[in-house]
């Protein structure tokens, strides 16, 4: 069994295949989830699943599992998937690896003609890019809970078309009950789409958690004046305050190494002027950390400085929490099955925590889950530059088809 490999070029012709649906220009993917292209992507893999003998299930938010029967079929199934979908400027690896990894451990236990104790399925979730329709990871989120069947139902595009409306036109509206569908375990490969592995010189990464993260809104209110005539004892200047709020998310995050993590990423000054001092300037506030009382202490150490700040300066400061997601740790047992596999298997390997969102996170909240990581090129993602290694692509599948057999055991 150590012996057991998958075939890497048939996975790495998959991958360019579905590539082809949405292909762009520039190298890329534009398959926005529900669109007539979308639906094409779903139809090429499903027909492949059923080509490769497997059975179809569709839930009413148009999650698809693709299940190969197990000796015992009472025990939950071992599961592994990621999404079809991408960005407006995807590329051919996000997500479509995940579920692609899947079918090629599938297609291998059956030229093998392997029999898994537990069931073996292959899912797709819907929308898990969050582009064409908030919230992200909306599938996955349905699925285990996390907001309702109807509150995604509802979302609209731009265009003010729903995602129950486009499910039913692109025929992917299941029957099944979304979340009433056990799992025994659940693994995902993905790219890693950042710059740690390759800067490591690493093949697989065990990923043991996903940050967590806090998200702020802030306005500093000054007043607006003439750059010259202005004296700088006598100025409310909106922006010299923020840049004192800004330099301090750099020096939180720097206070908790190795996963802090501080970004301003959009700022608004108004009335943007160049001889003119700002009189208000808004600006997003990331704070990230992979342990929720670190990331807790960077949220109130932020508050305070904010607080201390308002004092000093006597302008108006206000901040406001938008989004917190907490950091979600992946199952010891999944890890380390990931962990056995890459060892037995002979590849380079760390430890990765995730800063990005995937649909495991969702799918540890109802099963065990873990997650297994490839070097994608420059680190670079959501970006139709997006590239990978076929020979990293190949060793992640392996680590998946061995870490699936491990928890699945062989009949
Ligand atoms: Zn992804």
């Amino acid at each position: 069994m150590n012996d057991l490999h998958i075939n890497g070029d048939r996975l790495w012709s998959s991958l360019m295949e579905l590539a082809k649906i949405g292909a762009t220009e520039k190298g890329g993917v534009k398959r926005l989830t529900l669109t007539d292209l979308d639906k094409q992507g779903r139809d090429l893999v499903t027909g492949w699943a059923r080509d490769a003998g497997l059975s179809i299930t569709i839930d009413q938010i148009g999650n698809v599992f693709m299940r190969r029967d197990g000796e015992d079929n009472t025990l939950p199934p071992v599961m592994t998937g990621s999404h079809i979908d991408t960005q407006p400027t995807g590329g051919k690896f996000d997500g479509n690896y995940g579920v692609l990894a899947g079918l090629e451990v599938v297609r291998t236990l059956n030229d093998k003609g392997i029999k898994t104790r537990a069931p073996i399925e292959v899912a797709f979730w819907t929308n898990e890019e969050g582009s064409r329709f908030v919230p992200v990871m909306m599938g996955s989120g349905v699925f285990c809970g996390a907001f309702t069947l109807d509150h995604a139902y509802a979302a609209k595009d731009v265009e003010g078309k729903t995602v129950k409306g486009e499910l039913e036109r692109i025929g992917y509206k299941g029957d099944q009950v979304p979340g009433q569908h056990p799992i025994g375990a659940y693994f995902e490969a993905h790219i890693e789409q950042g710059p740690v592995l390759e800067d490591a010189d690493k093949v697989i990464g065990v990923v043991p958690a996903v940050m967590g993260l806090s998200w702020y809104d802030c306005t500093v209110t000054g007043m607006e004046a003439h750059a010259g005539p202005t004296p700088m004892h006598l100025r409310k200047d909106a922006m010299q305050v923020s840049t004192r709020i800004i330099q301090e998310v750099v020096a939180i995050a720097n206070r908790y190494p190795p996963y802090g993590r501080g970004t301003v990423g959009m700022m608004q000054v108004f009335p943007n002027s160049r001889n003119v001092i700002p009189g208000e300037v808004k600006f997003s506030i990331d704070l990230r950390n992979v342990n929720d009382a670190l990331l807790n202490t960077m949220h109130e150490e932020m508050l305070a400085f904010v607080e201390k700040t308002r004092q000093e300066t006597g302008l108006g400061i206000q901040i406001e929490r938008v989004s917190y997601y907490p950091p979600c740790p992946f199952h010891p047992d999944c890890v380390d099955a990931v962990r056995k596999a890459t060892a037995k298997l002979g590849y380079s390997t760390m430890d990765v925590v995730s800063g990005a969102g995937h649909d495991a996170i969702y799918a540890a909240r109802v099963a065990p889950a873990g997650m297994i990581f490839v070097p994608c090129k420059d680190g670079i993602s959501h970006n139709e530059i997006e590239d990978a290694k076929a020979e990293h692509l190949e060793a992640g599948c392996n680590v998946l088809l061995h870490a699936m057999l491990e928890r699945a055991g062989v009949a």
